[in-house]
């Protein structure tokens, strides 16, 4: 029975809501959501809460509101339930304690009464002997009696795994292979707090086997742990699962990418207007490869390519330009609708929402890399920096310079402003008309007239585009400012 149920993959993604969505946690929960995937199996969603000093309020909603943003659904968890709930682990609270308990009769574990100020003493002793501390197991020798006066005192106590102090204890991961400890080097952690909570040292082996959890896909900084909790399992007699300890993600080649240093988070590039889809592929990317040459994948693709083959020894590197460059591609695929949709909240933001939505996505549907980029790149629209230099007008490729731009625009601002309609065709056969029976280059007509429409010599979008956008009046007011720029 107890194999039959094993044989289903389980994997859980088990995050601490202590504030935003890092793109570590992203990937963690990406990757164990993926190989529960890949594999048919089962994905479960468990909220880590036994750290009641970083709990931060909102942070569950968040990572709820997260997941389901770029369609990753649990099939167990707080909010759908499951049979092996409740999955928030303060709610599992009691459920704790027998089990230390056990511990604590089989001599796996045992009840500690060190106060903080002992324990701190007892540190700073050890570190002026040049030593790093680790606990003493002071209260393992104390006797049964000692004890129970004690507790009968109403004193407060943890509870803290007994490791051995010979030996050693081995675990395999699946990404790394066999690893030896010496178990002299582990510490007696903490299982039960004072306050009764467990710790995660202990919760995280409780809750992965009741929840039959096959496969622990979790960060490489639980890889030096392991070993103690491999003791725990075999301490119950329990089952191992299979460990896949990830690589950490690097902002460079010394530095972690963390949410202490400020780094992005999921919500950082949603705010800047990244695609899901593109964050989405690109974090499945970061420690994972198909093995081909595929860059691009959706989340179903997703679902279907990834296994723990792929998954890389290495850490891996967050280079914000290539997201940006994968962004981009996105983008670029993206409907005139699509885009729009996307790009509305920035045109509001830069007051351009009034104008030609089409127009708009013309000049900017190949260009914008994401969408935060639009208020700059549009900031001519909305205004024009009047102290552009008259040396714009200068342009050898389009052969003007300032007296061949004031000739053109003294032709070009009467003929416009006869214009029945201020329309795209219409403008451009006026200008196109005009530039030829002038025997003049099209360059030669449209540069004076962009340059004085945008005061910029770069800007997205060509003149009859920038005419649109702007409308009959400003623009004409633009060109006539030009004009007398040049004169
Ligand atoms: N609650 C842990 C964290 O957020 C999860 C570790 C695990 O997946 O076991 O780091």
């Amino acid at each position: 029975m107890e194999e039959n149920k094993k044989m289903t993959v389980r994997t859980r993604f088990a995050p601490s809501p202590t504030g935003y969505m890092h793109i570590g946690n992203l990937r963690s929960g990406l990757y164990a959501y993926l190989f529960a995937r890949a594999n048919g199996g089962k994905f479960l969603l468990r909220i880590e809460d036994t750290d009641q000093e970083r709990y931060v309020e909102g942070a569950v909603e968040l990572i709820y509101r997260t997941l389901k943003d770029i369609g990753i659904n649990w099939d167990e968890g707080p909010d759908v339930g499951g049979d092996f709930g409740p999955y928030v682990q303060s709610e599992r609270k009691n459920l704790y304690m027998p089990y230390a308990e056990q511990l604590i009769k089989s001599g796996h574990a045992y009840r500690c009464f060190c106060t903080k100020e002992e324990l701190e003493q007892r540190r700073a002793e050890a570190q002026a002997r040049g030593e790093t501390f680790k606990y003493d197991k002071h209260c393992l020798h104390m006797s049964e009696e000692e004890i129970q006066r004690r507790l009968a005192e109403g004193q407060s106590y943890v509870i803290r795994q007994n490791v051995p102090t010979e030996g050693e204890t081995s675990f395999t991961d699946e990404i790394f292979g066999t690893i030896t400890v010496n178990n002299s080097e582990l510490d007696d952690n903490v299982l039960i707090k004072a306050d009764g909570m467990p710790t995660y040292n202990f919760a995280n082996v409780i809750d992965d086997h009741l929840m039959n959890i096959t496969h622990v896909m979790r960060g490489m900084e639980y890889l030096s742990s392991t070993p103690k909790y491999n003791l725990l399992y075999e301490a119950f007699g329990w089952e191992i699962p299979k460990y896949i300890h990830m690589t950490p993600i690097m902002k460079d080649a010394q530095h972690k990418l963390s949410k202490r240093n400020g780094d992005a988070s999921y919500e950082d590039f949603i705010n800047k207007g990244y695609l899901k889809e593109a964050i989405v592929n690109y974090v499945a990317l970061l420690g994972w490869n198909p093995g081909d040459e595929r860059e691009r994948f959706t989340l179903k693709e997703l679902e279907e390519a990834f296994s723990v083959k792929g998954m890389s020894k290495s850490p891996a590197i967050f280079d914000n330009e290539k997201l940006t460059w994968l962004n981009a591609q996105y983008i670029r695929e993206l409907s005139e609708e699509e885009f729009t949709k996307h790009a509305m909240k920035w045109y509001e933001m830069a007051g351009i929402s009034h104008m030609n939505t089409s127009v708009l996505f013309k000049i900017l549907g190949q260009r914008v890399e994401y969408f935060a980029q639009i208020p700059d790149m549009v900031d001519f629209l909305v205004k024009l920096d009047e102290e552009y230099p008259v040396e714009f007008f200068t342009n050898k490729k389009s052969k003007t310079n300032s007296e061949v731009s004031k000739s053109v625009l003294e032709m070009v601002i009467p003929a416009l402003k006869a214009l029945d309609e201020w329309e795209e065709t219409k403008i451009h056969d006026l200008l196109m008309n005009m530039a030829a029976e002038n025997g003049l280059k099209n360059g030669t007509l449209l540069w004076p007239v962009r340059i004085a429409m945008a005061g910029k010599q770069v800007t997205p979008g060509g003149a009859i585009e920038i005419a649109i956008l702007l409308g009959r009046d400003e623009s004409l007011r633009r060109l006539e400012y030009g004009l007398k720029k040049l004169s």
